[in-house]
């Protein structure tokens, strides 16, 4: 193109071509929203090659596939201009009255006028914090806790005090002295989250005993609680345990998910919430997306309707049974005897230990050379702590290749191991050759 035909016509770079254009205009709380260590993963694990054993993923191919597309394609037939149309922000009103047949497995009583439904139980996790915090308020969880709340919390400038668990879930001393510290130091407290059954990432379940301990020194402490609960449902053994929301309505707001009984694909999750609570849940749902999809709430509805749902949850559960016990027989196997791990009675998660001077960050990197990927403990903690754990998940790869994957991340353990005892503790990280993760793993 010569410069007189050119004359004129090219745009000048603006400034929105630049790569930092407007950073400078963010508001404050943008700085907290940043990419979690499980998301950098995803694009490494997803490679066929790789045993992930970092995803929570649902095994979705155990639906009966060709049910859910009549199910939909019917939706749409016979029900298209509501299906197609939009809906109430509090959400389809047939579809909470379903809901509340399904909390009442865990014992909890509850009016379809407390349900509000939402997009999956994350979005629900975002308009609590969104209506409860402001900049430097302090959110209690359980250490470790789960990535996505985390994430959410941080993008809202709460300061997450991290309270300690055992094998049977929240400590309730360290609960109690947790708040009274805060408390002495006149820090505000919004609430404590937590995942009581089959802990993301931990995997251990919230005793029965301690169930009422932290509901009292919640009560007393005036703390409310938010219970999220999407692995209820999915436990191995007996009845599902009773919510904490079962035995105080005012106190708790409960969280649901069709993400790990049905699918997430749905994106149907709820909340359950005391009335004052639900109203700005209800204004914070229409401020946010005006209301959720109702084809995908109305198709929920159907499948609960029409299907043997309670069949298919038992269907994961025998299927996610399988996997967790080839996951642990196969670290009983493999593991050098330095390594630990917890036992989940349900859901998705096993949370491993490493021996001292072991760092599941910098050893990632050589595990996914050896074709095997897992999420680094330190994305758990607002801190940065958790060097020493690693996630485990075992809901998405068949039984077989779980066992390749421990068979492969125990040899890169051994070899760390061997560093460790040649170089010494701080040598670990050289001697692999890197520092930090590679560009798609940071
Ligand atoms: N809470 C916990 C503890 C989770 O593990 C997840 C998903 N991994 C969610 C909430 C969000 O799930 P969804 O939005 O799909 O309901």
């Amino acid at each position: 193109m010569t410069e007189e035909l050119d004359h004129g016509q090219t745009p000048a770079p603006t400034h929105g071509s630049r790569i930092d254009a407007y950073v400078d205009r963010y508001a404050a709380r943008a700085t907290g929203m940043v990419a979690s260590e499980i998301r950098a993963l995803f694009a490494v694990a997803s490679r066929p090659e790789v045993v992930s054993l970092a995803g929570g993923m649902p095994y979705v191919t155990a639906l009966p596939l060709d049910m859910v597309g009549e199910l939909v394609s019917e939706l749409v037939t016979r029900r298209g201009p509501v299906a197609l149309q939009y809906g109430s922000g509090q959400g389809d009103p047939h579809l909470r009255e379903q809901i509340c047949d399904v909390m009442r497995l865990e014992g909890i009583q509850a009016a379809a006028d407390d349900v509000v439904v939402t997009v999956g139980s994350q979005q629900a996790l975002d308009l609590i914090t969104r209506i409860f915090i402001d900049p430097g308020d302090v959110v209690l969880a359980e250490g470790p806790s789960y990535v996505g709340a985390l994430g959410t919390f941080s993008a809202y400038q709460a300061k997450v005090v991290h309270i300690a668990m055992d094998d049977q879930g929240i400590v309730p001393e360290s609960l109690a002295q947790t708040i009274y510290a805060l408390e002495t130091a006149g820090a505000p407290i919004k609430f404590l989250y937590t995942i009581p059954n089959f802990q993301n990432p931990a995997g251990v379940t919230l005793n029965i005993a301690r169930r009422q301990q932290v509901l009292d020194i919640c009560q007393r402490a005036g703390v409310l609680i938010i219970e999220d609960n999407p692995y209820g449902l999915l436990g191995f053994d007996g009845e599902p345990m009773r919510a904490l929301r079962a035995d105080n309505s005012d106190g708790v707001v409960y969280l649901g998910s069709f993400s790990k009984t049905l699918a997430p694909g749905f994106r149907v999750g709820w909340a359950l919430a005391p009335h004052a609570i639900r109203d700005k849940l209800v204004l914070a749902m229409e401020s946010a997306v005006l209301s959720h999809s109702s084809f995908t709430q109305l198709a929920v509805g159907q499948y609960l309707a029409t299907q043997p749902w309670r069949e298919q949850i038992k269907t994961f559960r025998e299927l996610y049974r399988e996997r967790r016990d080839a996951l642990l027989d196969a670290l009983e196997s493999l593991m050098p005897p330095e390594v630990t791990w917890t036992r989940p009675g349900g859901g998705f998660f096993v949370w491993a230990t490493l021996p001292e001077g072991l760092d599941s960050k910098a050893i990632l990197p050589r595990a996914v050379a050896e074709r095997v990927a897992f999420v680094p403990g330190t994305g758990f903690f607002s801190d940065g702590s958790g060097a020493r754990h690693m996630r485990l998940s075992y809901c998405y790869p068949e039984p077989d290749r779980i066992r390749e994957g421990v068979r492969r991340l125990a040899g890169v353990i051994e070899q760390e191991m061997q560093l460790r005892d040649t170089f010494g503790t701080g040598s670990v990280r050289e001697h692999n050759g890197v520092d930090t993760p590679g560009p798609d793993l940071a």
